[in-house]
């Protein structure tokens, strides 16, 4: 009986101690009077942190980790650097079981898990189809069908093998070469939070090029508003908080090859260059989530997208389909939304 008591009096005890120790958790930020903005170019983008605070050096220290947390993410997540923890798996794990980070295995596990709820339409293996298109798409030739099928072969999620327990990967196909860059941008936008919110930040707005997490409401108001881009410079926006948003689009990038467009995006089933044209905003509870799925219904039937969405909490999906020359099409073009997408206001 002595023993559990003392042991309880120890732990409070140590509880007391750990929490004097974490840094900020007592600090009262409620006293926020301007909202302060500083940018950092990353991940082949531009991050950019809104904070309200009291001053701009009182949210200084917290910003800062938040983009040390930026970078370190990068080296690992990153297609275009080549020494990134990626780039080595992509080099080694056809050869040999790679031991990687808790955090690309999670960037790894989520991308997988939207690969096998969008049917494959979500692909970080897909990049051989895409070099392949853009050899062929650079000199106006669509790539010859044997090809394709060759390259197939390297392609596909269900390819990658993932020991959890062990935090190891293999490989499955010689040449493989994984991509992150359809969902990395969002996981980083929801990892720069956690300094925030740990010196007592919490309305604050993390714009990863265009993937955004978002805080609490700035003081007095109802959220952040937030303009999406839509054809003729319609003057629309919502007003949301507490939530992410991300948008998709390839309008500007296309191979027109024999009279049609092929999007340099590769739909990773079929092989294809996607010849449908569209710009996706999704909304969910997290970054990483919306920018994958933003991805992946840029991808996929637009029915099966919407139906998708339909079955996911706290998640809704703005779809513009027909752009011409990196213009809305008005008069075959069409705006699609899921039920609960927020009314423009
Ligand atoms: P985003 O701008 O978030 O739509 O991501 C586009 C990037 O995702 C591309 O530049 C590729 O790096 C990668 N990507 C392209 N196609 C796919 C796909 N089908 N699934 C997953 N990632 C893709
Ligand atoms: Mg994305």
């Amino acid at each position: 009986m002595t023993t559990t008591i003392r042991h309880h009096h120890l732990r409070i005890f140590t509880l007391l101690i750990m929490l004097s120790f974490v840094p900020g958790s007592a600090k009262d930020r409620s006293e926020a009077k301007s909202e302060f903005e500083w940018s950092r170019p990353a991940m082949g983008t531009v991050f950019r942190i809104k904070v309200w605070a009291s001053s701009r050096s009182d949210a200084e220290d917290a910003v800062h980790l938040a983009f040390n947390r930026i970078e370190e993410l990068e080296s690992k997540l990153s297609f275009y650097k080549s020494e990134s923890e990626l780039n080595r798996l992509s080099a080694d794990g056809f050869h040999r079981p790679v031991n990687i980070s808790t955090d690309l295995l999670s960037v790894l596990e989520e991308s997988l898990f939207w690969s096998r709820k969008t049917g494959g339409a979500f692909d970080c293996t897909v990049r051989p189809l895409v070099d392949l298109w853009h050899q062929h798409g650079s000199e106006g030739r669509i790539p010859p069908s044997e090809d394709i099928q060759v390259i197939s072969e390297k392609v596909g999620y269900q390819k990658i093998l993932i020991n959890s327990r062990l935090g190891s990967v293999r490989l499955l196909v010689d040449g493989m070469k994984l991509d992150l860059g359809g969902i990395a941008k969002g996981f980083a936008a929801d990892q720069a939070i956690v300094p925030l919110e740990r010196a007592g930040f919490k309305q604050f707005l993390i714009d990863a090029g265009g993937d955004l997490r978002i805080g609490d409401p700035p003081p007095g108001r109802e959220g952040w508003r937030i303009s999406i881009d839509t054809p003729g410079n319609l003057n629309f926006s919502v007003q949301i908080h507490n939530v992410a948003i991300a948008t998709s689009g390839d309008k500007y990038r296309f191979y027109e090859i024999n009279g049609t467009r092929y999007s340099h995006i590769v739909h990773p089933v079929t092989g294809l260059g996607l010849t449908h044209h569209r710009q996706v905003t999704v909304i969910a509870p997290d970054a990483a989530t919306a920018d994958a799925l933003a991805t992946a219904l840029s991808v996929m039937d637009i029915k099966a997208g919407l139906s998708l969405i339909e079955t996911l909490d706290r998640t809704e999906a703005l779809i513009q389909v027909d752009f011409e020359n990196g213009s809305f099409n008005s008069k075959s073009g069409k705006i699609l939304r899921s039920s609960g997408f927020p009314r423009p206001r």
